[in-house]
């Protein structure tokens, strides 16, 4: 999709810190963390949201949480805790209407972190 910031990310059109990358899907910091960890997981095939997604993607989505896992394990939030959200559509907050899921951690480590 030509006017996705995320389809941009994924081309490197826009730069991004990213923390994962193999050949079905990004992983990069978000731009405004909420949280002392806070990544995005995207699939690089643009799929707008979970309310469109079928059987068809059930590889994909499979992939997304296994590298979830592994994201989590390799920014160091696994033992602590963290959250997985996805955002569905825009009375949600979806923002980016290219699925991704944010993982959200690392308040361990910064006890005071205001969410
Ligand atoms: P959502 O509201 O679930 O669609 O979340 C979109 C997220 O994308 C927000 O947390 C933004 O801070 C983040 N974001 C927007 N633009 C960028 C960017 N260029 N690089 C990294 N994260 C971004
Ligand atoms: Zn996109």
């Amino acid at each position: 999709m030509d006017d996705c910031i995320f389809c941009k990310i994924i081309k490197g059109e826009i730069p991004s810190k990213k923390v994962f990358e193999d050949k079905d899907i990004v992983a990069f910091n978000d731009i405004n963390p909420k949280a002392p960890v806070h990544v995005l997981v995207v699939p690089k095939k643009h799929i707008e949201s979970l309310a469109n997604v079928d059987a068809a993607n059930k590889d994909l989505l499979g992939k997304l949480l296994i590298a979830v896992s592994e994201i989590a394990r390799k920014t160091n939030v696994d033992k602590s805790g963290y959250k997985v959200v996805a955002n569905n559509g825009e009375g949600a907050g979806q923002l980016v209407l290219h699925l991704h899921f944010h993982i959200l951690g690392g308040w361990m480590s910064k006890p005071h972190w205001q969410v």
